[in-house]
């Protein structure tokens, strides 16, 4: 079946819409339904889960606290970046679990691009890279990604 709107690619989409006095049925492709607006809103981008996710409050975000710098879990939230290198171990935990929820939106993160992305996830990623790094004894990488996690101002790692 084609496309109702355009009459030239397949249709993929079926839309049904009863209204009072007639039922309207559209076989749509995928162009023509979003030109509609029927596919609802755009995908986000992970850059934009992570934000969405990091604007969510949850009623333990003000408990969590680094023992070193006392930021908590929530004003790491809203600033968007760790106080100190302990803040990276207090809210391990909690960061992976975001990024778990991203990866689970999201298969293709790890190829898009980072820039613009919040510091505190990519000192994650960093230390997770590091981790890699170090246990297959790649030190030229370790030392590369260590000098990189210093310039973000991590000096334990
Ligand atoms: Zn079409
Ligand atoms: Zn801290």
């Amino acid at each position: 079946m084609l496309c109702d709107d355009c009459k030239n690619k397949p249709a993929s989409i079926f839309f049904k819409e009863v209204l009072p006095d007639k039922t309207v049925e559209l076989h749509l492709c995928d162009e023509c339904a979003s030109k509609r607006g029927l596919l609802g809103t755009k995908k986000l981008s992970p850059l934009e889960i992570l934000q969405k996710l990091l604007r969510q409050k949850s009623a333990q975000d003000e408990k969590v606290i680094c023992p070193s710098c006392y930021m908590s879990l929530a004003e790491f939230k809203r600033v968007g970046r760790f106080g100190c290198a302990q803040c990276v171990a207090t809210f391990d935990d909690h960061i992976r679990h975001l990024i778990k929820q991203i990866h689970q939106s999201d298969r293709h993160i790890g190829r898009k691009s980072s820039s613009g992305t919040k510091e505190g996830f990519e000192i994650y990623k960093l230390r997770e890279d590091l981790k890699k790094a170090l246990d297959s004894e790649a030190y030229e990488d370790a030392a590369k990604i260590r000098d990189k996690l210093k310039g973000y101002g991590v000096e334990d790692v």
